[in-house]
């Protein structure tokens, strides 16, 4: 049952499509390394196609009809937009939903100090890394600080030309005898990922300054973003690879790019919604936070953000009930657009061939995730499946089936299980990646391309 390899279908006229959507998208990966940049660009992105914020139409009171397109804003971090349905929403909801956080190394919040005559930050990672790849590589760091007075200062350092970058070093290989004989876990550890910020002392220090490099460093830091050591004591400040994604192979048939994981779902999942115009079904995307540490928090899918979302949707068009809360929830039908591990011919004894996502074979059905055994898994119904089958089918979507490599060789999850909770119908369907969470993934262009078409497909017809 071997599926087919959606670039054969691909004539001059698609190839153009498909480089089109691409160029779109890495530029959007390029800018959007943090889940907070992530909703600020989709927010951009949604009210240029004529979307509001719900908050604005609850405060004026305009109740919400047929047609109108709003969006609800979680802190920054998380964003459900809809687009309401003719139908009533009761009788359920069409839902993509996407993470946008991906796995990074985070400052911590007393990290600044000098060794020697470095100044370094100290770090704690952020969701599941190989700490090893994230050493001797150009780094940038995004985020907040937020100040006592309520100000909220933007950082970017490491991404414009101009700018200097950043970075954690690794030891030379002369002297590696004893590092190279550990296994790769601990080769790196997460106490040695300290980010070097500087090297040179503040001018003029006095004799008895003792930390003149660090001092030079937080004298630039008050001097362009105005703000003190214990500012970092409330900033959530993210070390990303620094750099724009690009085109990959002499064919340019992929993109490497930084947080591919999940923003290549949360991007296609977001243009195919924008392009929805007063459905029969409301039609939501949702792009959370927090999936790669468990979707705990206030912005992670286990809170009550999207629920709560509903709900006020449904008062500002006068539906509002408890009950009808519960059945729009229960009568959804909702794609969980998240990334499936791409088979790798140089790791092939990782996967099964057979149930495997290959690169360039079209958006990735995963009817079940989990580890030992299901285990953590949402299971997606037969019949649901048998559903989306049909509507792919039907729209001429590229797709294939897989599972998260071989029984028993490891595993994880996505936020399938927990929309599974309202009982409605959900199954995880991304695009596949090779080198997942590595500090550049890679996916191929024509499975970028379908995931969108498979999305719109899915709104259209579920
Ligand atoms: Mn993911
Ligand atoms: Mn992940």
């Amino acid at each position: 049952m071997e599926r087919k390899n959606a670039w054969k279908s691909c004539d001059e006229a698609k190839l153009a499509q498909v480089n089109a959507l691409c160029a779109d998208y890495i530029k959007f990966i390029s800018d959007c390394k943090t889940e907070r940049e992530c909703v600020e660009e989709s927010i951009r992105l949604a009210e240029a196609a004529g979307y509001k914020n719900l908050n604005d139409c609850i405060e004026a009171g305009t109740p919400l009809k047929a047609g109108d397109k709003v969006y609800a804003n979680n802190m920054g971090k998380t964003l459900a937009l809809f687009v309401v349905g003719t139908e009533p929403m009761e009788k359920g909801m069409h839902i993509l939903g996407a993470h946008i956080d991906s796995p990074r190394i985070d400052v911590k919040q007393n990290p600044l100090y000098q060794d020697e005559d470095f100044a370094l930050l100290d770090t704690h990672y952020y969701g599941g890394i190989k700490k090893y790849q994230w050493v001797a590589l150009p780094l940038a760091l995004h985020g907040v600080v937020a100040k006592k007075d309520g100000t909220v200062v933007n950082v970017v350092i490491g991404e414009d030309p101009s700018d200097p970058v950043l970075g954690i070093s690794d030891l030379l290989i002369h002297l590696s005898g004893d590092q190279m004989a550990k296994t790769l876990s601990k080769a790196i550890e997460g106490e040695k990922l300290n980010l070097t910020v500087g090297s040179r002392p503040v001018m003029n220090a006095a004799d008895d300054c003792k930390e003149p490099v660090k001092e030079l460093i937080l004298s630039m830091l008050k001097e362009k973003y105005d703000i003190e050591e214990e500012d970092f004591l409330s900033a959530e400040l993210e070390i990303v690879p620094a750099g724009k994604a690009r085109d990959c192979g002499l064919d340019r048939s992929m993109i490497a790019g930084y947080g591919q994981d999940d923003r290549v779902c949360a991007y296609t999942s977001l243009l195919a919604l924008l392009e929805m115009e007063a459905p029969k079904r409301t039609s939501c995307c949702l792009l959370v936070d927090k999936e790669e540490i468990g979707s705990v928090g206030a912005t992670g899918m286990q809170s009550h953000f999207f629920e709560n979302s509903v709900a006020e949707v449904l008062d500002a068009m006068g539906q509002y009930s408890d009950l009808r809360l519960r059945k729009a929830l229960k009568n959804s039908s909702m794609l969980s657009s998240d990334v499936s591990a791409g088979y790798d011919p140089a790791f092939a004894e990782a996967f099964e061939k057979k149930n495997s996502a290959y690169l360039g074979r079209g958006i990735v059905l995963n009817k079940f995730t989990g580890a030992r055994g299901k285990s953590g898994s949402n299971d997606a119904n037969a019949e649901y499946v048998a559903r989306v089958r049909r509507i792919f089918d039907d729209h001429k979507v590229c797709f294939q089936t897989a599972e998260l490599g071989k029984v028993d060789v490891g595993g994880g999850g996505t936020i399938a299980f927990i929309a599974a909770l309202y009982g409605m119908e959900v199954i995880d369907s991304g695009v596949s990646v090779l080198s997942m969470h590595a500090p550049w993934e890679v996916t191929s262009k024509a499975d970028v391309y379908e995931a969108k078409k498979a999305y719109k497909a899915f709104l259209l017809d579920a």
